[in-house]
């Protein structure tokens, strides 16, 4: 019997989201090596919390704007922890401002990050994967890639763009055993939504029909569930976590 603890990677494991599904993947039992942007003492903050689950947990500086380093810290996750059994792809920013006055440069950061970084964790895990015929990807897009949202073209562009990817990616690698989802949530409390202030927020709060906003540990929940075998007959779909935003 295989005993080897499993293994996930996680990218923008720093903080938000991100460091919640670190937190839980850990907790579940997985070695967790996860990547960050800008704060080591944020990430060795993670890194300690997720550690006291028993399990082992890295943290790598690494831009998912940059192919090449992204390759290398799977690369380097699968020596040390093994072979990756889980990508979780988490990385992502906002650049907000309506299509009149979009600047270029925000456009190209926003899909750079978003939706070509979520092509780099895919692109360097699914090889492995497709070798060990077993695997699982969780890509985080956004209610926002399902309906749009004013200001937010280029940030809706890049969502869209990965749920297109991720369901083409699980139609290509099912034959292999690996699976594909697309978790998608509505307004979350983490510092990405904490410039929303005063009437914006309170504007924001009535599009909920659970009246308030989601926890990254509501969105760790289900990726924790899309990550077990118990979703072992799921793939190619799209779950809102977003109190009712979509309907
Ligand atoms: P956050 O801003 O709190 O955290 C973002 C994480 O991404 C950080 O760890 C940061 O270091 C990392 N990151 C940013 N740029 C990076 C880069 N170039 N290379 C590597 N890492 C980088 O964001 P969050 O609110 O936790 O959101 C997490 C994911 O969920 C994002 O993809 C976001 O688009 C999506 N999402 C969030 C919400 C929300 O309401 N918070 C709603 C829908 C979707």
């Amino acid at each position: 019997m295989d005993e080897r603890r499993p293994a996930a990677v996680v990218t923008g494991g720093s903080r938000g989201i991100g460091a919640a599904i670190v937190r839980r993947l850990a907790a579940d039992g997985f070695d967790v090596s996860f990547c960050y942007h800008a704060s080591p003492v944020a990430a060795e903050q993670v890194r300690e919390a997720a550690a006291a689950s028993g399990t082992r947990i890295r943290a790598h500086q690494v831009d998912v704007r940059d192919y090449d380093a992204v390759k290398k810290f799977v690369d380097a996750a699968e020596n040390d922890l093994g072979p990756v059994d889980v990508m979780v792809t988490s990385a992502g920013i906002v650049r907000d401002n309506p299509m009149v006055m979009m600047r270029p440069e925000d456009w190209r950061e926003v899909v750079d990050v978003n939706l070509d970084g979520t092509y780099h964790a895919c692109r360097a895990t699914i090889f492995s994967m497709m070798k060990r015929r077993s695997g699982c990807l969780v890509t985080l897009s956004s209610v926002v890639g399902l309906r749009g949202n004013a200001t937010q073209t280029n940030y809706s562009a890049s969502k869209a763009g990965i749920i297109g990817l991720t369901q083409s990616l699980a139609k290509e690698v099912a034959q292999f055993g690996i699976r594909a989802n697309v978790v998608a949530p509505g307004m979350i409390e983490t510092e990405m939504t904490a410039a929303l202030t005063g009437r914006i927020r309170e504007r924001a709060l009535k599009q909920i029909p659970m009246g308030r906003m989601g926890t990254p540990d509501e969105v760790a929940d289900l990726v924790s569930f899309l990550a077990s075998d118990r979703a072992r007959y799921i793939t190619g779909q799209v779950f809102a976590v977003d109190g009712g935003i979509v309907l």
